[in-house]
């Protein structure tokens, strides 16, 4: 089931802030976890983002909203799906 691909109408048009992330993806947070890393493993996204840490192996489910305004950059995982 692809309703990741189903974006909502009401988010402002000129201004996209829908971030592709997928599942696989590393994604680099402007905030370091406690542990030092700023690096983390996307194992899961919808309403809510989980995300491991890539040193210390801790998980964290985080809001979509929330994740977006950390992320700082996104480095796609396995590139299979490259549009
Ligand atoms: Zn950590």
């Amino acid at each position: 089931m692809n309703t990741e691909r189903i974006f909502r109408n009401n988010s402002v048009p000129d201004r996209r802030t829908v971030m592709n992330v997928a599942v696989g993806d590393i994604v680099v947070m402007k905030k370091n976890h406690p542990c030092g890393n700023n690096e983390f493993d996307v194992l899961r996204v919808g309403m809510d983002f989980k995300i491991r840490c890539r040193k210390c192996g801790h998980e964290v489910m985080v809001s979509r909203a929330k994740a977006e305004k950390n992320i700082k950059k996104i480095m796609k995982g396995q590139g299979e799906d490259n549009a």
